[in-house]
Parts: structure tokens; C-alpha cells; sequence
């Protein structure tokens, strides 16, 4: 049992009930043994990025606790998922990252919203693998969420020029290896344009890890 337990009983955010007292792990034996889990860390690949990690196949009941995480307050799913997300990527990253960052909100969404969801996986990834998440990128403008029914390619002209690098990112990425946060991939637009500002601003080199993958058409 973990300090904490008896005040605050832990849920497993997937299936959403509680664990039995003493249990270790933060997912629930039915839900362990029933996720669409990834094989071989769910690898994905984009145009400014070489490898994607993602534990999930975004479906079934991943898919359910993720849109609960993202839109419906459940920010407390972060941990769990951010150890999820930090135990694909030690099995399946060849090299060690110096820094953790995320795919940051556009700032109206983020109002309306009051979280990010992709920083809270983030802040729990780089705790779990004991890094520094630094906050590298901002958004440039406003975009609609991407439509994935849209293609490849319109999605790409959709986020160029939509990210930037922030204040932070500013003072200094070079020689840095960067691991990217987003909560889902789909076609990878959105990673490879935030990868391309990393790389362009001298960043050594840029994996990415969402916790789900979504199947698309090319
Ligand atoms: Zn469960």
C-alpha cells in the first residue's frame, strides 16, 4: 500500500474502479490484461522524427480514459499514464534523453480548458524518468483540431509555421536530446512540425512518446 491510499483509495483510470488495497501496479489485473497494448513499443515514424513511442492502440477502453483525461477533468489519470509512457519508452529508446517537453496548447484552449494535457504527461514521464521537463515550445497561431479524415498532406500545410520556440527553448536547446510529449498520434503532423523547430534550433536529435496510437489512412 502506498502513503495515501486509505485517505485518497486509488481507481484505475481505465476501467475506473478502485484497486484492491495493496495493489502495486496503478492499472487493475482485468484492465492489464485487456488494453490494446502496443507490440514493440507501438513504434511510429514522421518526416522530422525517426521514432514515436506509444504504449496504447487508441481504442476500447484506452481511448475512453483518455478523452475523460483530456476533457473531462480526470487530471489525476497523468501519473498513471505518464508510467505507462515511461516504461514503453525505457524498453524501447536506444538512447538516453536529456530533456522532456510536450506539444503545448494554444492559449484560448488552454483557458477553456485549465490544463494541458500533454504537459501533464510530460511533468509525469520526466519525474518517472528522472529528467528535467523544460516548457521548449509555444503555439504561433491558432489552429482547429486537426481532422484526421483530412489526409496527410492537408494536415501538414494545416500546422506549418503553427509552432514556435519559447522563452525557455530559446535560452538554449543545442546539442540537447529532446523527447516530445503529445497525448495521441495520429498521422504525426503535429509531432514532426514541433520535431522540425527542435531541430532547427539545434537540438542533436528528437524521439517522440504520446501515450496512444491512432490508426489513419494515408
Ligand atoms: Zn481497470
Amino acid at each position: 500500500m502506498r502513503p495515501g491510499d486509505l485517505l485518497y483509495p486509488r481507481k484505475c483510470p481505465f476501467c475506473t474502479r478502485l484497486l484492491p488495497a495493496g495493489e502495486e501496479e496503478d492499472v487493475c489485473p482485468e484492465c492489464r490484461a485487456d488494453l490494446p497494448w502496443t507490440r514493440g513499443g507501438g513504434k511510429t515514424k514522421g518526416d522530422f522524427f525517426s521514432l514515436c513511442l506509444s504504449p496504447l492502440e487508441y481504442s476500447g477502453k484506452a481511448r475512453e480514459a483518455l478523452l475523460r483525461f483530456k476533457f473531462r477533468g480526470r487530471k489525476a489519470y497523468g501519473r498513471c499514464f505518464g508510467r505507462l509512457m515511461a516504461a514503453c519508452v525505457r524498453e524501447n529508446l536506444p538512447w538516453e534523453p536529456g530533456v522532456v517537453t510536450y506539444v503545448p496548447l494554444h492559449y484560448f484552449r488552454f483557458r477553456s480548458r485549465g490544463y494541458s494535457q500533454s504537459r501533464l504527461l510530460a511533468e509525469a514521464l520526466a519525474e518517472e524518468l528522472g529528467k528535467p521537463c523544460r516548457a521548449l515550445l509555444r503555439k504561433a497561431r491558432f489552429t482547429r483540431p486537426l481532422n484526421p479524415l483530412r489526409g496527410a498532406d492537408k494536415r501538414r500545410a494545416v500546422v506549418s509555421g503553427s509552432y514556435a520556440l519559447s522563452r525557455s527553448g530559446a535560452a538554449g536547446i543545442e546539442g540537447e536530446r529532446i523527447l516530445l510529449v503529445d497525448d495521441v498520434v495520429t498521422t504525426g503532423a503535429t509531432l514532426s512540425e514541433c520535431s522540425r523547430v527542435l531541430l532547427t534550433a539545434g537540438a542533436e536529435r528528437v524521439a517522440c512518446a504520446t501515450l496512444c496510437r491512432a490508426a489513419h489512412k494515408r
